[in-house]
């Protein structure tokens, strides 16, 4: 085992108090295999990933294992399942309803963060890389990954497992980033390592890309690369109107030339409503700024950036908040769903009108991203029941709470609106959850978003995960 400097090296498990335990302890243990990185039990180590970034739930774990290799956690997962204890895998812990917690073994995946090979057309990668060091690295060879998430400080497993939508990069000429992967790693509730593609071993593949982590932890992945652009070109327009912007949001996403779109909403009150942005990547050809334009209802802001510093906009956002304010502490009851494209305006203006700025909150933002249907081929993630349109769209209204730390009235008087909104967005517009946020699923619930996959995804826990240990976060079953 490596060995850690001042973190308390587990020695075993004590079977009698059913705890992890230390080299002092005087019972007898049921000793821990030997490892290539190091499970520990200190309370810092423990408490750093007790929450997650939404603050809402907390589990602290019994153990935290930093894998060496993939081996560990297939030796870890063996050792977990005899003894009947929960294990599940933390990427960046960026979701906010304890999705990735965990009271028994947490796997802290960001260890594993090798890039292993690029060629010009694919990456092999740890998943516990963050999609910004791909995007660094894969852009030394001028390459890209076609489908990149806003925050770019995201680990490859964690956005694998919930879908990835491309917050800034994708979404109209690519599919999520499960549609990206082309081979993985997994090691399974059974402690197997596998490998598994379209190809090989499908049923296991299919339910871990976008399958919260409840067949299989993702290990490593072969992922698309495609040619990246030096630039980025993005048009910023803002509207009062509802039907104004969704005219021009739909013009822009079908319009050639433009490469990426997405929005912000504001609640009442706010200068704009929304804000779109339409952007197009370019080398030394600048985009044509009057076709790209035309017939817009509103009058563009123009600006141009070298494509990194346009994928990482957000991150350096992100960053200043940490360091400003100490974003992290903050509460975020954020509330994400897919949408049908035939319901979107109607969605919004039936739910805009009556947010206040309580529910984005200063620190906090509404986000509309547009998904282009038929470049989607996973069956987990689970967008809307095809409705005839060729677009799905993620709506977020990601509310951060207006100062730090615990708040439980506000907490409750969020999971209620959330699940308020959830319900009627569900029945009457046709929406799926997009499940990174926190509003609050029964078992029911569960079923229903799974609908017709239900059967396939419980038959995959089954075989995979025949004891039930993975990832009880989202409680999908039971
Ligand atoms: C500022 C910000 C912007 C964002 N923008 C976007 C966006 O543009 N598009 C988008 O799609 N999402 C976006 N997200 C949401 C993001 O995709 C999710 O929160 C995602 O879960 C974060 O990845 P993570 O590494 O933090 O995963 P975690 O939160 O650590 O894990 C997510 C889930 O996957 C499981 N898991 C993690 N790693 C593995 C693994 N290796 N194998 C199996 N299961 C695993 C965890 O147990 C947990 O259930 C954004 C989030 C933030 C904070």
């Amino acid at each position: 085992m490596g060995a850690a400097a001042s973190a308390a090296v587990v020695a075993g498990f004590d079977p009698s108090r059913r705890a992890w335990a230390t080299g002092e302890s005087a019972g007898v243990l049921d000793r821990v295999p030997p490892l290539d990185g190091e499970l520990v039990v200190d309370d810092a180590a423990r408490e750093a990933v007790a929450t997650d970034l939404g603050n809402i739930v907390r589990h602290k774990p019994h153990a935290v294992l930093r894998p060496g290799s993939a081996k560990d956690i297939a030796t870890m997962v063996r050792f977990c399942r005899e003894r009947k204890l929960s294990v599940s895998t933390r990427g960046q812990g960026h979701t906010t309803h304890g999705q990735g917690l965990s009271a028994g073994l947490l796997i802290e995946n960001k260890h594993l963060n090798k890039v292993h090979s690029l060629t010009p057309r694919t990456a092999v990668v740890d998943s516990g890389l963050k999609w910004m060091d791909l995007t660094k690295a894969a852009f030394a060879h001028k390459t890209t990954p076609p489908t990149l998430t806003a925050y770019t400080g995201l680990s490859i497993g964690g956005t694998l497992s919930v879908g990835g939508i491309g917050g800034l990069v994708g979404g109209l000429n690519s599919g999520l980033q499960v549609d990206h992967v082309r081979e993985l790693e997994v090691v399974t509730g059974t402690g197997d390592i596998e490998r598994c593609s379209r190809t090989h071993q499908r049923d296991l593949f299919d339910a871990v890309l976008g399958g919260l982590g409840q067949c299989g932890v993702i290990t490593k992945a072969t992922l698309d690369l495609i040619p990246a652009k030096e630039n980025a070109r993005t048009y910023a327009l803002e509207y009062g109107d509802t039907a104004a912007f969704c005219r021009d949001l739909r013009t822009l996403i079908d319009r050639p030339g433009v490469d990426h779109v997405y929005a912000e909403l504001f609640p009442p009150g706010t200068n704009a409503t929304y804000k779109l942005y339409a952007t197009a990547f370019f080398d030394s050809a600048q985009p044509d700024n009057a076709a790209i334009t035309r017939g817009l209802s509103a009058a563009p802001q123009i600006t141009d950036a070298g494509y990194l510093d346009y994928v990482f906009t957000i991150d350096n956002a992100i960053d200043e908040l940490r360091e400003t304010i100490g974003w992290d502490r903050f509460i975020k009851p954020w509330y994400d769903i897919w949408l049908p494209g035939s319901t979107i305006e109607n969605y919004l203006a039936e739910v805009v009108p009556t947010l206040t700025k309580r529910d984005i909150g200063p620190y906090g933002a509404g986000l509309i991203y547009p998904q282009r249907r038929a470049l989607t081929t996973r069956p987990f993630p689970r967008l809307p029941k095809p409705d005839g349109t060729r677009w799905a769209f993620v709506l977020d209204i990601n509310t951060v709470a207006e100062q730090a730390g615990p708040d439980p009235a506000f907490v409750e008087e969020m999971l209620a609106r959330n699940a308020r909104l959830f319900a009627r967005a569900r029945d009457a517009h046709g929406a799926t959850l997009y499940p990174i946020g926190s509003v609050p699923f029964t078992a029911q619930d569960w079923r229903t978003q799974y609908g017709d996959r239900w059967q396939a995804f419980h038959a995959a826990k089954r075989r995979y995960d025949p004891s039930g240990i993975l990832t009880p976060g989202p409680a999908i079953f039971g």
